[in-house]
């Protein structure tokens, strides 16, 4: 069958991958976005002579990129989706005997090593977006690097969105690299500050919408930090009622036909799509012209100072900025708008930090527990977390009673394990199923895990403590919590939230991700089988 797939850079490198990995068992691949690393390199590394029983895996941090770059892997080489070339993540999966290349989660296959330690079932092994420097990716490096010499016919491809590839080469005793430079044209950077951190950016997206629409052809692509935030973009650009364009919300709960629809642009019909930073690197949306960037994503945390982890709203790095930027300078001159300053560009780190670095180790050392991968101290980390840390982490989990003396992971453990949030919160609401009072935990676990809604700006301090006295509840602060709650969510509207948070010192976004982050705990409590609605209702607002 004659080959009809477009082409891309990535072609031009293929007979320098497979000779690397004649060499040494893993090359590191560093790529622009687009450039063809995800979906032209499994089926390349079925050029190595792999034997038909073993497969090709290549790992995602993002469940929506597995089964995207599987359903165009299969498309482009013509056959279903789910024979030859499937799929699988924790809630689905798409696969069967016949699979040769799965796209799956890098979370799927660091619990396939429980059951398969030297990982029999593969030949190579992608561990795509490596860049991203997640839990997961580190974890799976570490293993893999102890595994090779285990396994001396396993191929390994580490491949990375950005130049900054060194670290994984040393990591993997001096492995060769390739490099892909992508198409790319000039892309113009508007900047659009705005000083006001509780300004609505709903608002703020639209007026990008409506600037860049009008300024040039083409599609927009927006980046948002949540789900949330896109619903409400959604709306706001919706209204601009811009003629032939459709307005396209790209996320993980939508249904999948909703997620196709981005692949597949309609002749004669402009687009506007919203995203979170799945499209910054994962996936290629095609048309896109223009970027809206919010500088925005959604971080998890960890504060060594209060001993807490928590998710936040955080500015982006340089690194990711650009990236974004990136997405419009594909197919042709683009623009971006940032809904921030050049300086405050400038300030921003030039790399995301590891999750490794941001989390804390009580919950890193709770999992690597459960996956079995052996003491923390041993692991192979690409940054190994200073040693103070691990003693607290330890003791931590000794305290809570997730590990034993032996630092075995006991029953107790196991249950926490499974939550999303550090075992400190895991154990609250592991309580307030057996005590009956999950509604409440659930709303001052979301606090814990949130930024205080309560503002107190330098030089108004004693005005905004006043403003705050009727919700302080006698002797707890959760009490307090559980008020201001009732009170935020008893307001009959988003108008009356917005207003009376500005009247009492209150933060209407914080309170909108507070809500988030409870709504999130509460899907898995229930998915976890516990029931979520147990409890009274919280106490009543203050008069
Ligand atoms: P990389 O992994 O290097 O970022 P990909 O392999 O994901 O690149 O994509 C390579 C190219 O294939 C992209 O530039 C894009 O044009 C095209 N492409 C990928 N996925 C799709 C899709 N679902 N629909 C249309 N085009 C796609
Ligand atoms: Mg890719």
């Amino acid at each position: 069958m004659p080959d009809t797939r477009p082409h891309l850079p990535i072609d031009d490198h293929c007979g320098a991958i497979l000779e690397a990995l004649r060499t040494h068992p893993v090359v590191v691949v560093a790529g622009d976005t687009g450039s063809g690393k995800t979906t032209r390199i499994p089926p390349l590394l079925l050029e190595l002579g792999i034997p038909a029983t073993k497969r090709i895996a290549c790992t995602q941090p993002r469940r929506v990129a597995a089964v995207s770059v599987a359903e165009r892997v299969a498309q482009e080489r013509g056959v279903a989706i789910g024979s030859e070339i499937g799929w699988h993540h924790r809630f689905g999966r798409c696969l069967s005997e016949r699979t040769r290349i799965a796209f799956m989660t890098d979370g799927i296959l660091l619990a396939e090593t429980r059951s398969d330690p030297l990982l029999r079932r593969y030949g190579a092994i992608m561990v795509d977006e490596a860049h991203e420097r997640t839990l997961n990716i580190d974890f799976l490096l570490g293993y893999l690097k102890r595994l090779l010499p285990r396994r001396p016919d396993l191929k390994v491809v580490v491949s990375s969105a950005t130049l900054d590839i060194g670290r994984f080469r040393e990591f993997f005793g001096g492995a060769p690299s390739v490099e892909v430079p992508g198409r790319v044209f000039p892309v113009e950077t508007r900047w659009r500050p705005c000083d006001d951190e509780e300004a609505d950016l709903a608002r703020r997206v639209a007026d990008g919408v409506e600037e860049l629409w009008t300024s040039a052809d083409g599609d927009i692509l927006v980046f948002l930090p949540g789900e949330r935030d896109i619903r409400e973009a959604e709306e706001s650009v919706r209204a601009l009622d811009l003629p032939d364009t459709d307005v396209l919300p790209f996320m993980a709960s939508l249904p999948p036909a909703d997620q196709r629809r981005v692949f597949r642009p309609v002749p004669g019909r402009r687009r506007v799509v919203l995203s979170t930073n799945v499209a910054e690197t994962s996936l290629t949306i095609p048309g896109i012209r223009m970027v809206v960037d919010s500088g925005l994503a959604r971080i998890k945390r960890y504060n060594p100072r209060s001993r807490v982890e928590r998710l936040h709203v955080e500015p982006v790095s340089r690194a990711s900025a650009d990236q974004r930027k990136g997405r419009c300078g594909r197919l042709g001159p683009g623009i971006c708008l940032r809904l921030y300053g050049e300086d405050d560009f400038g300030r921003r780190p030039a790399y995301a930090e590891p999750e490794l670095r941001r989390s804390s180790l009580g919950g890193v050392i709770l999992s690597m527990a459960d996956l079995r991968l052996g003491p923390i101290e041993d692991f192979p980390f690409l940054d190994p977390p200073a040693s103070g840390a691990i003693r607290d982490g330890y003791r931590e989990l000794r305290d809570l009673g997730a590990l034993d003396a032996d630092l075995r992971l006991t029953d107790l453990g196991r249950r926490l394990v499974r939550f999303p949030v550090e075992p400190r919160f895991a154990r609250i609401l592991v309580a307030a199923d057996e005590g009956k009072t999950m509604r409440e935990a659930l709303t001052v676990v979301a606090a814990l895990a949130t930024e205080d809604p309560r503002l107190r700006p330098l030089d108004r301090r004693e005005e905004a403590d006043r403003r705050h006295e009727p919700f302080r509840a006698k002797g707890s602060d959760f009490g307090s919590l559980l008020r201001l709650w009732r009170w935020f969510h008893g307001l009959p509207s988003r108008t009356a939230q917005r207003r009376k948070c500005q009247e009492s010192f209150l933060s209407f976004r914080r309170f909108q991700e507070w809500s988030d982050v409870r709504e999130q705990l509460r899907r898995i409590v229930s998915r976890l089988g516990m029931d979520p609605e147990s409890g009274a209702d919280a106490p009543a607002p203050p008069a």
